[in-house]
């Protein structure tokens, strides 16, 4: 069976469909980018540098695509988040980058990325205040109203529960 949770389908397609980009931007981008202005340009001109190619407009970089510097942050985003199950740590984020993607020092800017993300700040439960206990109003007949309290995520018991459910 396929872990849905691991698998993160990034690739040069999904890159360039929800970048709403085209190749013809890409190509843009490359021209103008400190990077990789001039092996983009020798390569067009049909010189070669070692270990890179062109594919059609695209720059590759031992076979991944090189992200210019004005597309990475979108590529960042991409790689990070999961619609399946939040935001992925550095760690996985970078294997999903590295996996298809190229630009020099690629684990600086994932690093301050990961670090800065305000997503990832606020859903990590160490960093939420808690507001003032609100007691809940006094019922005036029994079963007037019925609660039940869930606390999860607790070491697995002998028989294997890892909840605690109190009415
Ligand atoms: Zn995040």
């Amino acid at each position: 069976m396929v872990d849905m949770l691991s698998h993160h389908p990034i690739s040069t397609s999904v890159i360039l469909h929800n970048a709403s980009l085209s190749f013809e931007s890409y190509a843009e981008q490359y021209a103008n980018d400190d990077e990789f202005n001039e092996i983009y340009a020798k390569l067009t001109h049909c010189s070669q540098v070692d270990n890179y190619h062109l594919w059609g407009k695209l720059l590759y970089h031992l076979r991944k695509l090189c992200i210019p510097t004005g597309e990475r942050v979108h590529v960042i985003c991409e790689a990070h988040t999961s619609l399946v199950s939040g935001y992925f740590g550095f760690e996985k984020t970078l294997c999903h980058v590295q996996g298809f993607c190229f630009w020099p020092h690629m684990k600086n800017i994932l690093t301050r990325y990961v670090k800065d993300c305000v997503m990832c700040f606020v859903s990590n439960p160490s960093n939420r205040k808690l507001g003032l206990h609100t007691p809940l109003p006094i019922s005036s007949h029994p079963w007037e109203s019925v609660l039940m309290d869930f606390v999860g995520g607790l070491p697995l018991s002998r028989k294997s529960h890892d909840y605690v459910c109190r009415r």
